[in-house]
C-alpha cells in the first residue's frame, strides 16, 4: 500500500458567509491522504489491518451498499497488503445486474462480492457479534477478519482520533465538524479533542436521530471505557436520506467548488459543509469560533454514475 501523506493539509478558507458570522474556517484535507484508500477510510482501516495481520488473518470480510466507499477502500487495502477480501453487499437484485462503477472497482481489486437481500443483510449486521454469525460466515468464506458496515469498530474510532493530533492548539473556541455515516469518525474525533473543544457531526442518514447518538456513545464505551460530552449530531442536513442529493444541496456544493477550487464529495462532505454554512448563517455557532471542517473523502471519480 502506498504510504499515506500525513499529516493531511490544514488550510484556512476565506468565505464571506463564514466571516459575516464572526467565524474562522479551515479545512482538514483528509481527502488527500491516500490515492486508493482515502480519507477517513484510511484512518479507520489502518489499525484494523494491523490487528488482522497480528492475528494471522489473510482475508478481510465486510459489508456495504452498492456505492459504499468503505467496500472499495477495503478491496484496495486488501489487494495492497496481499490479503483476500470479501464484500457482502446489500441488495440481492444487484447480483445479476451489470456492475456499477463502484462494485466493478472493488472487483478489479480482487474482492469477491456476495449479495444479500435487505432483510437478510440487516439481520446479519444485527447479529454480527453472535458467535453463530461468525461461524456461518467462516463456513462459507474461511477464516476471516470481519469488519462491520462502514468499518466502524473501536479500533477504527481510535484511528480516526489520530487526526486530532494533527491539529495542535485546539481549545475552547474550536469546533471540529465531520459528516456522520456510522459515527466512527465523529466518535474518534470527539474522544481525542482537548478540554473545551467540541465536535459537531452532520448526519447523512434520514431518521437517525437518537440511533446515531447511541452508536457514537457505544463506540466511546467500547474504545475508551467512558462517554464524552463534547459532541453533538445535527440531523437537519441529510437532504432526504442516504445517497440523496437534492438540487439545492448540489447547487450549494457546486458554488463552494467554484469559490474555493476544492471539489466536494456529495454524499457526505457536501452535507457537512451545507449544514455548517446553514448553522453559520443562522448564527447558531458562537462568534469568535474557529471551525475545522474535516474533508473525509474525495469526490467520486469523473464519469461515475
Ligand atoms: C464513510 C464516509 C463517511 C462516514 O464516516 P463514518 O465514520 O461512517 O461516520 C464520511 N465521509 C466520507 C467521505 C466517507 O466515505
Amino acid at each position: 500500500m502506498p504510504p499515506a501523506a500525513l499529516p493531511s493539509p490544514l488550510t484556512p478558507l476565506a468565505d464571506p458567509v463564514v466571516e459575516r458570522a464572526g467565524l474562522e474556517l479551515r479545512l482538514k484535507r483528509d481527502d488527500l491522504i491516500h490515492p486508493t484508500v482515502p480519507g477517513n477510510k484510511w484512518r479507520k482501516l489502518t489499525p484494523n489491518l494491523r490487528a488482522a495481520a497480528e492475528q494471522g488473518h489473510t482475508r478481510l470480510l465486510t459489508f456495504g451498499g452498492a456505492y459504499s466507499n468503505h467496500i472499495r477502500a477495503v478491496a484496495a487495502a486488501g489487494a495492497a497488503r496481499g490479503m483476500s477480501t470479501v464484500g457482502i453487499i446489500r441488495g440481492d437484485e444487484l447480483a445479476d445486474a451489470p456492475r456499477n462503477w463502484s462494485l466493478a472497482l472493488a472487483e478489479s481489486y480482487g474482492m469477491r462480492l456476495s449479495f444479500l437481500d435487505r432483510s437478510g443483510y440487516r439481520e446479519m449486521l444485527r447479529s454480527l457479534d453472535d458467535p453463530g454469525t461468525l461461524r456461518e460466515l467462516e463456513a462459507r468464506w474461511g477464516r476471516c477478519y470481519v469488519l462491520p458496515e462502514g468499518g466502524s469498530n473501536a479500533l477504527a474510532a481510535h484511528g480516526a482520533a489520530e487526526l486530532v493530533a494533527e491539529m495542535p492548539g485546539l481549545g475552547a473556541r474550536d469546533f471540529v465538524c465531520c459528516a456522520v455515516g456510522t459515527g466512527g469518525t465523529l466518535a474518534g474525533i470527539a474522544a481525542a479533542l482537548p478540554e473545551g473543544a467540541r465536535a459537531v457531526g452532520f448526519a447523512v442518514l434520514k431518521g437517525a436521530d437518537g440511533y446515531l447518538e447511541g452508536e457514537v456513545a457505544a463506540l466511546h464505551r467500547l474504545g475508551w471505557g467512558r462517554e464524552f460530552g463534547d459532541w453533538r449530531i445535527e440531523h437537519g442536513w441529510h437532504g432526504g436520506g442516504y445517497g440523496r442529493v437534492p438540487a439545492e444541496l448540489d447547487a450549494f456544493a457546486a458554488g463552494f467548488e467554484e469559490r474555493h477550487g476544492v471539489r466536494v464529495e456529495r454524499r457526505y462532505v457536501a452535507k457537512m459543509l451545507w449544514g455548517l454554512y446553514g448553522l453559520a448563517e443562522a448564527g447558531a455557532l458562537p462568534r469568535g469560533g474557529r471551525v475545522t471542517a474535516v474533508v473525509t473523502g474525495p469526490p467520486d471519480p469523473a464519469g461515475a454514475g
